[in-house]
């Protein structure tokens, strides 16, 4: 992409907590009209280093520029073309979804039409319902209506859907993506990967404050070198045993890796048939006592358990 579609750049950003250091050195780029994720288990710093990009906290190190302002410096002029989704629990509430609407609007010097801005966020049947009958779904969905009242440049979303069921997750997906359509950029936080692959055109995975790959999600998947997974338990398995069945399960046909979550097995594959086959036909010998045997696709998780070690869903 050409420099000048550069409408976010993150430039070695450091944050520390007294000695703990919760942002190490992150680097990335957002491109004028991307969904850009920002993927990563509870703690891996994304909030501190959406927040940092925002100007609501400053940097220990390195530094950020938002449609060519650094945030340090001309905070205001970010101000401008920013929009950040306040969490959904500091929102007043006793005030009217449309009363809302208006004080924040009144903060700008020009701000978009309220009532198109109410449809648009599903919002215009509540707009006369006060804040705290609200279901958690529209909640959220009023914190980004909020985001969008100085017609931002770039949207900031900051774990938008969790918490909300998954019709409501749906509805909220919807929303960000006509936001994309429209040509805005979108930074979002999640730490839930299908989100992240439907929604993002490419995707920042952070572990431990570190970014650990940025890409497509489809790239991400590709570099596994495998595009399944052969998942299941086995009979019988002990402490003893444990390296020698692995040493087996690495032996079976056209298959990459070898990994066990708990006491799940989890082959990966690019010929998934040919592999499984093969454990068919060694557990048939009566050496390997399958159970709970399943296939699927590879996903983002997977990405990130082979370059962390971890799951996206543990703490
Ligand atoms: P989550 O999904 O839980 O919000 P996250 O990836 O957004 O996680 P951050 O909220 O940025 O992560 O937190 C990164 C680390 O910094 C965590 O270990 C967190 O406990 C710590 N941390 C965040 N804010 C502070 C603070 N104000 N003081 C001390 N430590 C903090």
């Amino acid at each position: 992409m050409e420099s000048s579609q550069i409408v976010i750049d993150a430039d070695g950003l450091i944050k520390n907590y007294g000695s703990f250091q919760a942002v190490r050195g992150v680097n990335f780029q957002v491109f004028q009209g991307e969904v850009f994720g920002l993927l990563g288990p509870n703690g891996a710093g994304k909030t501190t280093t959406m927040e940092m990009i925002e100007g609501l906290r400053k940097p220990d190190g390195g530094r950020a520029i938002v449609a060519g302002f650094d945030t340090q410096k001309d905070l205001g002029k970010v101000k401008e073309v920013i929009g950040v989704q306040l969490q959904s629990t500091s929102l007043f509430e006793l005030l009217t979804v449309e009363e809302i609407m208006r004080m924040y609007a009144s903060f700008y010097p020009t701000s978009v039409p309220i009532k198109p801005l109410l449809e648009d966020m599903t919002l215009i049947d509540k707009r006369n319902g006060r804040v705290k009958h609200l279901s958690g779904g529209q909640k959220q969905r009023l914190a980004i209506g909020l985001a969008l009242l100085n017609d931002p440049k770039v949207i900031f979303l900051d774990e938008p859907t969790t918490g909300l069921d998954p019709q409501a997750r749906r509805t909220l997906w919807e929303i960000i993506l006509k936001l994309k359509e429209r040509g805005k950029t979108i930074v979002l936080s999640t730490h839930y990967m299908e989100e992240a692959h439907v929604l993002c055109d490419r995707i920042c995975l952070m572990d431990q404050g570190k970014v650990v790959a940025l890409d497509t999600p489809r790239n991400l998947v590709k570099s596994l070198h495998s595009d399944s997974a052969i998942e299941f338990r086995l009979n019988g398995i002990d402490e003893e045993n444990m390296e020698q069945v692995l040493g087996e399960l690495r032996e079976i046909r056209e298959v990459k890796s070898v990994d066990v979550r708990k006491d799940i097995f989890v082959l990966y594959t690019d010929k998934l048939q040919d592999s499984l086959i093969d454990l068919i036909e060694r557990s048939a010998g009566g050496k390997l006592e399958l159970f709970d045997l399943q296939t699927r696709t590879a996903t983002l998780e997977d990405v990130f358990i082979s370059m962390t070690g971890r799951s996206l869903r543990e703490e």
